[in-house]
């Protein structure tokens, strides 16, 4: 195949808000398929809505797909620097005839100069358009469905269809990868496309991305935002792995998997048109694989910033980070978001632990002899040795005497000491990290409130 038999993609977003999943996915499948086909990946930022673009914006879209691990091989392209382009397209769509000015009079020459404060229809012939959509399939509009349409508009700026027509038939693109919301626009893309005596792309319109209610998702009513993914502790690679789930599958079924495996299995044509479901607890099912398979110092790193940032409920005075390193191997099998993390460790950076509500009912109010347990334990724990084992056969000892099963004894103690009825194993780190009057500071406490 020669250079110019391959594939040219483009991820086209409009910078009007911050990056959600739903870019995401359509940035990563122009990306598998740009990867899996040797084709080359163009970065266009649509940016032509002046009163709603921000800089910032732009940027968050270069940062969350670097997160992501999207390169691209051109662009980034800036659809605002192309306004002379898109001007002279509509003149020549003008000179041809096959636009013209909207308020002018029927006598006005097609091809005068497009005056400013006049906006400029695109002169739809009759037929139809048949778009061959790789997801959906023969797709076939009337055209009296679409009227003459606005590909100028008055104030001097091109429509989203004229400049989105031109630029892709510019930028030589092959296949244009993208939402399924973007379908209806599509006709009159093609039709632009055409009269500029351009090839148009071959489409591919992903499936919406639907919640459990099988709505699709919003802004307003879902976590949608990548930075918000991010902040909680998901990682990039867990992320990038299930967002590329979303519409399309594996032909051998396997789904975690690196993404060197992804692009050798992408085909744009096994991509479904079924909405598809965005799964919160799959994606956190993912990430915790993806945490588990860190190395110890990954995994550290990892953490870090869910340990120093601003709302961590501890003082930094208190934090000690040889806790962290000697508590990562017992609570990295657990963790599902990095976040995660937090609840597990606070109770040894705080001077009183956050008492949960419910774990204090279920285990310390309702729990079977839990005021005596405690009674027991925190006379035991005042002269015996300060090492794990013994401080375990004291708490034990001390239900077994009240006629309480082991774990069950053990339920009151962890909820004074660490405010929660779950957490990582509670002797080792209690003893190691607590001091023994902070332990039974605590247990008192509990017991003085019963
Ligand atoms: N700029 C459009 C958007 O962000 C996408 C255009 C396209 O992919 O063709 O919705």
């Amino acid at each position: 195949m020669s250079s110019a038999d391959k594939p040219r993609v483009r991820f086209a977003p409009s910078p009007t808000g911050y990056l959600h999943v739903g870019s995401a996915r359509t940035a990563l499948f122009n990306w598998l398929y740009a990867r899996s086909t040797s084709g080359t990946m163009v970065l266009r930022i649509e940016d032509t809505d002046e009163n709603r673009n921000r800089p910032e914006l732009t940027d968050a879209i270069f940062e969350y797909l670097a997160w992501l691990g999207i390169d691209y091989d051109e662009g980034p392209y800036y659809q605002s620097e192309r306004r002379e382009r898109h001007r002279q397209a509509v003149q020549q769509l003008l000179n041809d005839g096959q636009a013209y000015l909207c308020d002018a009079n029927d006598n006005e020459v097609p091809g005068s100069e497009m005056a400013d404060g006049r906006a400029v229809r695109f002169r739809t012939p009759e037929g139809t358009t048949v778009i061959d959509d790789v997801v959906r399939g023969e797709v076939a509009v009337d055209h009296a469905q679409l009227g003459d349409f606005v590909i100028w508009r008055s104030d001097g700026s091109p429509t989203f269809v004229l400049a989105n027509a031109v630029d892709d038939a510019d930028m030589a693109i092959t296949h244009a990868i993208r939402g399924e919301d973007l379908l209806s626009s599509t006709p009159r893309a093609v039709l632009v496309a055409e009269a500029l005596g351009a090839t148009p792309p071959v489409y591919a319109h992903l499936p919406l991305l639907v919640n459990e209610q099988r709505k699709k998702l919003s802004k307003r009513r879902d976590d949608v935002s990548l930075e918000s993914y991010r902040k909680q502790g998901f990682l990039a690679q867990a992320m990038a792995n299930y967002l590329a789930l979303l519409g399309w599958g594996p032909r051998d079924g396997v789904e975690i998997r690196p993404m060197a495996e992804i692009i050798e299995q992408f085909r744009l044509e096994d991509v479904n048109k079924a909405p598809a479901f965005f799964d919160i607890a799959k994606l956190e099912h993912f990430n915790g694989v993806y945490i588990r398979e860190l190395d110890p110092e990954a995994f550290l790193a990892a953490l870090e910033p869910h340990l120093a940032g601003d709302d961590v409920p501890w003082s930094l005075e208190r934090y000690r980070p040889e806790v962290i390193a000697a508590m990562a191997p017992l609570v990295q099998e657990k963790l599902r978001t990095l976040e995660g993390i937090v609840p597990q460790v606070d109770w040894l950076f705080l001077a009183e632990p956050i008492i949960d509500g419910q774990s204090w009912d279920k285990a310390v109010v309702r729990g079977k002899a839990a005021a005596e347990i405690l009674d027991t334990t925190i006379a035991a724990l005042t002269d015996c040795p300060w090492d794990p084992e013994s401080v375990k056969d004291a708490v034990f000892a001390a239900g077994e005497a009240h006629g309480v099963n082991r774990s069950k004894s053990q339920a009151p103690v962890r909820v004074a000491v660490t405010g929660r009825s779950v957490g990582p194993p509670l002797f080792e780190p209690m003893v190691h990290h607590l001091t023994r009057d902070e332990v039974l500071r605590r247990l008192r406490a509990a017991r003085s409130q019963l």
